[in-house]
């Protein structure tokens, strides 16, 4: 049996940034099923920071994470790099665009509204104008995150600490023995800790059942993204994100590339997530309704899981039914741009440590992300 202080399932983002904040209170095992960390959810997304998604406690954990994103990671690498958002309405999209601005206004100053003919001046291929789009908004402050130098660094950090990481360790079994949670994996090793840090994604009610432990009803949804070539001639490395104000479509340059995306939510178990046809067509088909590109080719789709709670704001606390059992779960379509706030929330509820002014700063409390809001046991 191998011992620690604290026990981390999951290697994804929500895993190793709590573990990196950790790793100086004591010892730290994190576990993880695959045979490399962050190949789920973390290795499959869109990689920005912005304002336009998710309700005021996401926003606000996001304002509070930038400070970290605006640093450089251990080996040198910045950790995101400024791009902006551009978030597009046609016609029949104006009313939610101006319920976005409004939302988003708080959080960033960088905001400006957009007419068709400026819209066209920033991504060319846009349809703008009669039916098509008609007004946007701008946000100068979002960011394109790097996910591989985010994941590296926090890995390092967790290195430096003398913590513990382990790939190919998948939790079979959880166990309590006296003050401790004791997980056996499927090679049959078994690892002990009075605090188990749920941080497995997708897997997250899956790795509670397993200790006993009342699930939040966590529902994952699939969503798919699409590469195109870039249209000839065009220079697309400077095209912001750019994304419907009301959720339909979002497209992003990629590597001299676009990535393209119907914004689909798919109901999911928990799986290696893989691009269905359906999905591949709609955002092929919704890339021709909004721009003047004919997709002829598609190089490469993938998929991934957004596992989100019934309120669409992430779970960070411990388990009102068992002791020293936290969950970090429900991260949805923005657990990358939360990560700092979110890893520094589990320090401060695991270790009994001061809660982050800058949080409080944003209207955050602890009974935001608090288990017992979705009403434990009642799914
Ligand atoms: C298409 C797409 C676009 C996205 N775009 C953005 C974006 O632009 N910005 C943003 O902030 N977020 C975005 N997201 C969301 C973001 O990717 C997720 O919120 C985040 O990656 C969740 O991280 P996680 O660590 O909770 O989950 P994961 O990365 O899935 O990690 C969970 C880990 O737990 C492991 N695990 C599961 N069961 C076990 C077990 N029994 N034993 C051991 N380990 C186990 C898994 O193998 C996995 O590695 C996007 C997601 C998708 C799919």
């Amino acid at each position: 049996m191998q011992t620690a202080d604290f026990l981390i399932v999951g290697g994804g983002i929500a895993g190793v940034s709590a573990v990196a904040r950790l790793a100086p209170y004591g010892r730290t095992i994190l576990l993880e099923a695959e045979d490399g960390f962050g190949y789920h959810s973390s290795g499959r997304s869109a990689t920005y920071y912005h304002f336009g998604i998710g309700k005021s406690v996401v926003r606000g954990m996001t304002a509070f994470s930038r400070a970290h994103f605006e640093t450089v990671g251990a080996n040198g690498t910045a950790l995101s790099r400024p791009s902006s958002a551009l978030f597009i309405a046609p016609p029949e999209m104006l009313a939610g665009l101006d319920a976005l601005e409004a939302e988003m206004r708080p959080y960033s100053d960088g905001l400006e509204r957009l007419d068709a003919d400026a819209v066209r001046a920033v991504v060319p291929v846009l349809r703008c104008g009669g039916d098509g789009i008609v007004a946007a908004v701008l946000d100068r402050t979002a960011r394109r995150l790097d996910s591989e130098a985010l994941q590296q660094d926090y890995r390092a950090a967790i290195k430096r600490e003398g913590g513990r990481s382990i790939a190919g360790a998948r939790v079979i079994a959880i166990a309590r023995d006296g003050a401790a949670w004791v997980a056996t994996t499927a090679a049959g090793d078994r690892f002990a800790a009075p605090v188990l840090v749920n941080a497995a994604g997708a897997w997250c009610d899956g790795i509670a059942r397993l200790a006993g432990v009342a699930p939040l009803g966590l529902q994952p949804l699939r969503r798919t993204i699409i590469v195109l070539d870039a249209p000839p001639g065009q220079e697309v490395r400077d095209w912001p994100f750019t994304k419907t104000a009301v959720d339909d479509f979002y497209m992003l340059p990629e590597s001299g590339r676009l990535l393209a995306c119907p914004v689909d939510e798919v109901p999911s178990e928990p799986t290696d997530a893989q691009p269905e046809e359906y999905d591949i067509a709609l955002a092929a088909a919704k890339v021709e309704h909004y721009t003047s590109l004919a997709v002829r080719r598609i190089g490469h789709s993938w998929a991934g899981l957004r596992t989100f709670t019934h309120d669409r704001v992430p779970v960070a606390g411990f388990a009102p039914d068992a002791d020293g059992f936290f969950w970090l779960a429900g991260q949805g379509g923005y657990g990358l741009q939360t990560a700092p706030a979110m890893s520094a929330i589990a320090e401060a509820l695991i270790t009994g440590g001061i809660w982050p002014a800058g949080l409080t700063d944003w209207g955050i409390a602890p009974a935001h992300l608090a288990p017992e809001r979705l009403g434990v046991g009642a799914v």
